[in-house]
C-alpha cells in the first residue's frame, strides 16, 4: 500500500463513528442514495443526515442547495451523482496550503499549544512530540501550565516515554518565567522546535487569557518572529460547542490586545486547529463546519489515544476516506 492508501486507512479507522451515521450505516446516505432515482423526499432526508453528523448548518445548506439546484435543472437524477457532488464539493472547500508546522527560517520554531481542560492538549502535545522525533527533530517541553496540579507530571510522563525534555517552574509560579527559561533553553541547546503547553483556560476566563497573552510576548521577546504558532485543541466529540470554543477563543485574544484572529481573517492569534478525538465521535463532519465558520486551519486531527494517533489533516484523505466503501 502506498503512502496515501495508507493515510486513508488510517482516516478509514479513525472515522469509524462518523462513517457509520454518515455513509454506511442503515441511516447512512449510501442506504438513502445508492441504486436510487433522486427525489425531493431524499434531498429532505439527506439534508437530515448531513446535521445528524454535524456538517453544520452552512455547509449543509451549501450542498443541499447545489443538489436541489442540478436535481432541478435535470442535471442530477441518481443517488450515486449526489455522492459524487459531495465528495466533490467537500474537497473543494478546502484552499490549497502547506498544513505543515511554520518552520523558524532559523533558531527554535516554538509552538504554543492552547485550549481548554480535557480537550486532549496533554496527549495532542505528545501525538506532536512523537511526530516531531520521527522526523528527527530535537524537541524541547515547556510545561507552562502551573496552574492545574498535575498538569506538569502529566507533560513529564509523556515526556520521559518519548526522549523529550521539559522545562518547568514550581506549582502554581508563573507561567511567564518558565517561558522565558524554556526560551533561553531551547536557543542554549540548539533545538529544533520548542513546544510551549499553556494552562488548560477557559476562553471566558479573562485572567488565564492574559497570561496566555503574557506568555506569548515573553516568548516573541527572546525568540523574534516566535511563536511560529498557536495551535488551538479541540475536542471533536463535542461537536458544535468546538466550533463556538474556537470561534470564542479567537475572540478573547484579540480582546486581551492580541492581534486580529485568523478567524477574523487578520495574521491570527490562533495559527491552526489541533483536532483531538475525532475517531471517538460520529460527529466528524464537525471538519466541514470549522472550515465553513472559521478561516483556521485544521492542521492535526487526533485519531486514538496513543503517540502515533497523529495524522495531518488531508481533505483529500479525509473525504476519500469517510465516503470509502
Ligand atoms: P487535557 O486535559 O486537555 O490535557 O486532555 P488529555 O490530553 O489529558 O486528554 C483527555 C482524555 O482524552 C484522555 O483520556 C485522553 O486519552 C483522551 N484523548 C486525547 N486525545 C484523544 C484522541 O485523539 N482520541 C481519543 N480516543 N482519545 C483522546
Amino acid at each position: 500500500m502506498g503512502f496515501f492508501g495508507k493515510v486513508i486507512s488510517k482516516f478509514k479507522q479513525g472515522l469509524e463513528k462518523t462513517r457509520e451515521v454518515l455513509v454506511t450505516g442503515a441511516g447512512g446516505v449510501k442506504n438513502l442514495l445508492m441504486g436510487r432515482r433522486l427525489d425531493e423526499e431524499m434531498i429532505l432526508e439527506l439534508e437530515k443526515i448531513l446535521l445528524q453528523a454535524d456538517v453544520g448548518v452552512v455547509g449543509t445548506r451549501r450542498l443541499i442547495d447545489g443538489i436541489r439546484v442540478d436535481f432541478q435543472a435535470g442535471r442530477m437524477s441518481r443517488g450515486e451523482d449526489v455522492i459524487e457532488y459531495m465528495k466533490r464539493e467537500i474537497k473543494a472547500m478546502w484552499p490549497e496550503q502547506d498544513r505543515q508546522l511554520v518552520s523558524a527560517p532559523s533558531g527554535p520554531t516554538v509552538v504554543l499549544v492552547t485550549g481548554i481542560n480535557g480537550a486532549g492538549k496533554t496527549t495532542s502535545i505528545a501525538k506532536l512530540c512523537w511526530m516531531l522525533r520521527s522526523q528527527d527533530k530535537k524537541v524541547l517541553l515547556a510545561a507552562c501550565d502551573t496552574f492545574r496540579a498535575g498538569a506538569v507530571r502529566q507533560l513529564e510522563i509523556w515526556s520521559e516515554r518519548l526522549g523529550v525534555e521539559v522545562i518547568k517552574g514550581q506549582q502554581g509560579g508563573d507561567p511567564a518565567a518558565v517561558a522565558f527559561d524554556a526560551c533561553k533553553a531551547a536557543v542554549s541547546r540548539g533545538v529544533d522546535v520548542l513546544i510551549v503547553d499553556t494552562a488548560g483556560r477557559l476562553h471566558t476566563q479573562d485572567p488565564l487569557m492574559r497570561q496566555l497573552t503574557k506568555i506569548r510576548s515573553v516568548i516573541a521577546r527572546q525568540i523574534p518572529g516566535a511563536p511560529h504558532e498557536t495551535l488551538l485543541v479541540l475536542d471533536a466529540t463535542s461537536g458544535q460547542n468546538a466550533l463556538r470554543q474556537a470561534d470564542e477563543f479567537a475572540k478573547a485574544l484579540a480582546a486581551a490586545g492580541e492581534p486580529a484572529g485568523a478567524a477574523a481573517g487578520g495574521p491570527g492569534a490562533i495559527t491552526g486547529i489541533f483536532l483531538a478525538k475525532l475517531d471517538g465521535t460520529a460527529k466528524g463532519g464537525i471538519v466541514v463546519a470549522i472550515r465553513e465558520v472559521t478561516n483556521i486551519p485544521v492542521k492535526f486531527v487526533g485519531l486514538g489515544e496513543t503517540p502515533e494517533d497523529i495524522e495531518s489533516f488531508d481533505p483529500e484523505a479525509f473525504v476519500d476516506a469517510l465516503f470509502a466503501a
